[in-house]
């Protein structure tokens, strides 16, 4: 009968952290002007640094401002105006983690799939898009882009699954926040999922070593689940 995907869009399909890292420093800016009167070029630079390297905390993109001003605290204690970030660093947020910068090979497989697909993400749709035509050169229908304002993604699958035109189809949803996915198994009415954690967008081994743990959850490597698209 065919499949239906269901992508995640930020660490699965596209590695877009250090153009929204900048982004989140310039908010950051507007937000808390007074932190900012004191800081360099060079610690912004820092900064934006080591935003690739928190950045699988990140959920939505309102965290990465709260990120900026973390590590902006981390860098200069004087600014501390609470006591949430005493004695933490930059390692302390997270393991070490490394991650592909690029993602070979989903321009294509997305050209050419002939799987239904949606783009299941918590960024704004008009961003998703814009980065699909950018990047990928693929257009993807603003009806199958389910983005920030279109409720949990458990929720979007609910709905997507009671669809009648995809009844009969094989269900697939491709993260890499394994959280999501554990969101996903909590809910009865989501049996039918198959669920998939990418071993290349924003997660540390060790969210991958406790992925292998969950029966329902398989572990996707880049090469497979492009050839897995078409
Ligand atoms: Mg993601």
């Amino acid at each position: 009968m065919g499949d239906l995907y269901a992508l995640d869009f930020d660490g699965v399909l596209c590695d877009n952290c250090g153009e929204t890292a900048i982004s989140a420093v310039k908010a950051a800016k507007l937000r808390w002007p007074e932190l900012f009167t004191t800081v360099d070029s060079s610690t912004e630079d820092w900064i934006v640094d080591q935003m690739q390297t928190v950045w699988p905390v990140v959920e939505t993109g309102y965290e990465t401002l709260l990120l900026v001003r973390l590590l902006l605290e981390i860098k200069i204690p004087l600014l501390q105006r609470s006591s949430v970030t005493k004695g933490l660093t930059v390692e302390g947020i997270l393991e070490t983690w490394s991650a592909n910068r690029f993602y070979p090979g989903f321009p294509d497989a997305l050209r050419f799939a002939s799987s239904q697909l949606y783009i299941v993400t918590t960024k704004q749709g008009r961003f998703a898009d814009a980065l699909l035509r950018e990047l990928a050169g693929v257009t993807i229908p603003p009806e199958r882009i389910y983005a920030l304002g279109s409720g949990p993604k458990v929720e979007v699958l609910k709905m997507l699954q009671k669809q009648p035109e995809h009844q009969g189809l094989t269900l697939h949803f491709v993260e890499d926040r394994l959280a999501t996915l554990k969101n996903v198994i909590k809910e009865p009415e989501l049996t039918g999922w198959n669920l998939y954690l990418v071993d290349w967008g924003y997660n540390t081994q060790k969210e991958r070593e406790e992925a292998a743990t969950y029966s329902r959850i398989h572990l996707l490597q880049l090469s497979d689940f492009t050839q897995k698209l078409k």
